[in-house]
């Protein structure tokens, strides 16, 4: 056996740790069974000297995901026939785990993607492959600079990132790429990186790689050429993929290239300041993802999910998606009615991947069946709508009767999630299958017979016939009623309490017994193997029709969150201008509800316009004191805009918003708590990307840059930057820009598209108002830097303060601002006037 182990364990690729069966476990030996007990936190053994851990195979799922959690691959070695006395059981690999090409339901998250990324460098470009083998979502693309393909890559959030094993992040010219390979290392970060021989990123044997995969003889149907450079990447996918499976992964169908000039582009940093995916706090909770998610299956969940990762900028599907919510709005009724049926439809993509990939159980297969149930009723409700995007959407789900009938007619309605036990097959459905099992029901019944017929002739009241794997069917006697056991008892096994006995009776009964047994589940077995034969034949449109339901759970979702959130269709348009009446903040209006016990009427987020046109009014300059509003505002108009890319109705009034090819944020350091002491260098770093990338249809939303450094380097790298945008030609990226350096307000007199905003507040009893709405012009005050005070300084220290400041302004006279802050409050304090709070700000 060790021999085996042996042979199985050499052929294993590196950093793979092996589990192999035996019997009732999973067995780790040597440095797998220390390091093995170590991720598991379980006991290490020896047996002749050779360190062991194991799982009991049972519980397996549970240890491998937590295998997968810490990014170990595991190695799965199973048993190939059922164990015979006297011989040693014949052992095969079966699949390699990995983070990214699991495919088990137990290791996934049913409302995420489950993406795994191969990239490398080549020619001056970058090339990446992408693909969710659970979903068969497969896609390439190539990018001469870093940050067109990295905000798609960020996106989709890779479990696995395969590259060549040539130091990946050693690329031969890191140094002139500088920026781009921060960006690189952002994509990289707390990721697990598999390497592979360079060769498998041949792009050439790649090709044919994929061309093998996709069963198919070229790609142009995919409107990718034969020679794209990132085949390579794609075929190393296939086949780190293929070796992980033991086989080749048969739900490949399609290959789609990457455009970037298709896509918002949203880099990280964008994407996390947005909060996109995750809050600020990391969870789901709070994200716009989160607050835009009203579905009601997995694949609805993901398919927001990935218009999220990559929004459109194609008007047609805008508008395509657009309509179709716009109709289940106006039907509320039928809405309601879809997403019922929609309730019972199970992840027919994952389920059908995992079937077409040989893991396969009884249960799923009834959730197919479950799911081809609701489609009739989908199906018929659709056909009420008179709209071509609807009929459109229906014309993609197809009913099924066929396979539907046989599988009702197969099936069991409630079914077990182990194969090899039977007890899934409806009565009826097989003659063989039907004897089989009454000869074993028939058979039971003797052995019932049996026990009475022994217990009355012995007069032994708790004599009992019991059966286990080892010894088959025994009669067992407790110790105190040994004296009465009959002659033709044969002794079998000696327990604590008890006796176990054979007759030569119930031994000839036995054999007859677990021959019948063995073959019905035999016969279920290729009964299901039938089934699954069927279901595959239909795999492609089954596939399809997931699709379908998936985006109409989707709108669906959006249109109850239209509803009830009262949002507006955007005009989405080919000009510059982007124009919002009465915006809200999707995320935060959705939360001070919430705050509010839920009660609906009671929120009172406050709605505000925006303009911006890249040729007239390109610039917004907002300025307001702290807590006034700014960034939720700044935010809210680039969440608006995302939300009309991907086809989701808006927060607002109404809104017109012309095509965006990236959105760009950027908070100041000082903002930035968690990201340790180089904050003002990573602020400076994320702000040149931004020069070095924004085009005239971008979108940029900067929040106090330049607060990391002292007051007059921060408003000048202030300054300078809006400058930089602004340009010297006659339009350029719309931006907005937060800011509390009052000094940059002098800008809308010098730059022509420059506007001044300020959010206003009111001043009542000394006490500062928030009223949250954004104006023309800007702010009125320069509101203090007493907020020491306000936190509870003591007053010493507020004093010693004043006095190095005094003394500071005194060296510097072009400190200005700093003196006319002094006066301010000395002036306050000699004429015993307290300071507002408005002022503490
Ligand atoms: P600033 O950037 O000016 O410091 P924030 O945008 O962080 O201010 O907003 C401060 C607080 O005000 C936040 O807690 C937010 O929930 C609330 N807030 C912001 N805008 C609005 C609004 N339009 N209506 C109601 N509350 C708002």
């Amino acid at each position: 056996m060790m021999r085996q182990y042996m042979e199985v364990r050499r052929g294993l690729p590196a950093n793979t740790l092996l589990l192999f069966r035996l019997g009732d476990f999973y067995e780790m030996f040597e440095e797998d069974a220390e390091l093995g007990s170590r991720l598991l936190g379980i006991t290490l053994t020896q047996r002749n000297g050779i360190p062991m851990a194991g799982i009991p195979y049972h519980a397996a799922d549970t240890y491998i995901n937590k295998f997968l959690e810490q990014n170990q691959k595991v190695a799965i070695c199973d048993q190939m026939e059922p164990p015979q006395p006297g011989k040693i059981v014949r052992r095969a690999l079966s699949r390699i785990l990995s983070p990214g090409t699991t495919l088990e339901d137990h290791h996934l998250d049913s409302r995420h993607h489950h993406f795994i990324l191969a990239l490398n460098w080549h020619d001056g470009a970058l090339h990446g492959a992408w693909m969710d083998l659970t979903t068969a979502e497969f896609q390439i693309g190539s990018e001469n600079r870093v940050a067109d393909l990295t905000p798609v890559l960020s996106s989709l959030a890779p479990r696995e990132i395969v590259v060549p094993e040539v130091g990946y992040l050693n690329w031969s010219n890191a140094d002139q790429m500088g920026n781009e390979y921060a960006l690189l290392a952002q994509l990289f970060e707390n990721r697990p990186v598999t390497e592979v021989p360079d060769y498998h990123f041949d792009p050439i044997s790649g090709g044919q790689t994929v061309l093998d995969a996709l069963k198919v003889l070229s790609l142009e149907g995919f409107g990718v050429e034969k020679d794209h450079p990132a085949l390579g990447a794609a075929g190393a996918l296939v086949t780190y993929a293929t070796e992980n499976l033991c086989a080749r992964p048969e739900n490949l169908t399609s290959l789609k290239l990457y455009r970037s000039q298709e896509n918002l582009l949203l880099d990280p940093t964008t994407l996390s300041n947005l909060e996109v995916f995750r809050s600020a706090s990391g969870a789901r909770d709070g994200s716009l993802l989160d607050a835009l998610d009203a579905t009601v299956t997995a694949a609805g969940a993901r398919l927001l999910e990935g218009y999220l990762a990559g929004p459109d900028t194609n008007r047609n599907e805008i508008e395509r998606r657009q309509n179709v919510v716009g109709e289940f709005l106006e039907s509320p009724g039928f809405a309601a009615e879809l997403h019922d049926y929609l309730k019972c439809v199970r992840d027919l993509q994952r389920i059908v991947g995992r079937l077409q990939n040989r893991i396969r159980n009884p249960r799923e297969l009834g959730a197919i069946r479950d799911t081809l149930r609701q489609i009739p009723f989908v199906f018929e409700i659709l056909s009420a709508f008179d709209c071509p995007a609807v009929q459109a959407l229906q014309a993609r789900l197809l009913e099924f009767p066929h396979l539907r009938k046989r599988l009702d007619e197969a099936l069991d309605e409630d079914l077990p999630s182990l194969l090899h036990e039977g007890g899934y097959i409806r009565d009826g459905y097989d003659s063989e299958l039907d004897r089989l099992r009454s000869l074993t029901r028939e058979n039971k019944t003797w052995i019932a017979n049996l026990e009475r017929k022994e217990q009355t002739r012995t007069g032994i009241r708790n004599l009992r016939i019991r059966y286990n794997t080892a010894f088959g069917y025994f009669i067992q006697i407790t110790k105190s009623n040994l004296h009465l056991v009959p002659e033709n008892y044969i002794r079998r096994q000696t327990m604590v309490n008890a006796e176990r006995f054979y007759t030569e009776e119930l031994k000839a009964r036995e054999g007859e017994i677990l021959n019948a047994e063995e073959k019905s589940i035999a016969r279920e077995e290729e009964l299901f193997r039938d089934l699954v034969a069927a279901i595959l034949k239909d795999a492609p449109e089954l596939v399809t029709t997931a699709r379908a339901l998936a985006e109409i759970d989707l709108f669906v979702g959006w249109s109850k969150l239209a509803r009830e959130w009262d949002y507006c269709r955007p005009e989405v348009t080919g000009e510059s201008a982007l124009e919002i009446k009465q915006g809200r903040h999707p995320v935060v209006e959705q939360m001070m509800r919430k705050e509010r016990f839920g009660l609906a009427g009671t929120h009172a987020f406050v709605p505000n316009d925006a303009y911006l046109d890249g040729s007239t009014e390109q610039i917004a300059l907002i300025t307001g004191p702290n807590m006034a509003g700014k960034s939720t505002y700044i935010r809210q108009v680039a969440l608006i805009v995302l939300m009309a890319h991907i086809g989701c109705w808006a927060p607002a009034k109404s809104c017109r918003i012309g095509t965006v090819d990236r959105i760009f944020s950027r908070v100041g350091a000082t903002d930035e708590l968690a990201r340790g002491n180089s904050t003002f260098m990573v602020e400076m770093n994320e702000t040149a990307n931004i020069i070095n990338n924004a085009t005239s249809s971008s979108l940029i939303i900067l929040d106090e840059i330049g607060r990391g450094t002292s007051t007059y380097d921060g408003l000048s790298i202030a300054w300078a930057v809006v400058e930089h945008l602004h340009g010297n030609g006659d339009s350029g990226p719309r931006t907005l820009f937060a800011t509390h350096y009052h000094e940059l307000t002098q800008l809308e007199r010098q730059l022509p598209r420059v506007r001044n905003y300020r959010v206003s507040v009111k001043e009542w009893n000394d006490e500062i108002i928030f009223v949250r709405q954004v104006v023309k012009g800007s702010a009125d005050k320069s509101y203090g830097i007493q907020v020491a005070r306000l936190a509870g300084l003591p007053p010493s220290v507020i004093s010693r303060a004043k006095d190095i400041l005094a003394k500071l302004e005194a060296d510097d006279s072009s400190h200005n601002l700093l003196r006319k802050r002094l006066n301010r409050i000395k002036h306050a304090e000699e004429s015993g006037e307290s300071l507002s709070q408005l002022e503490m700000f």
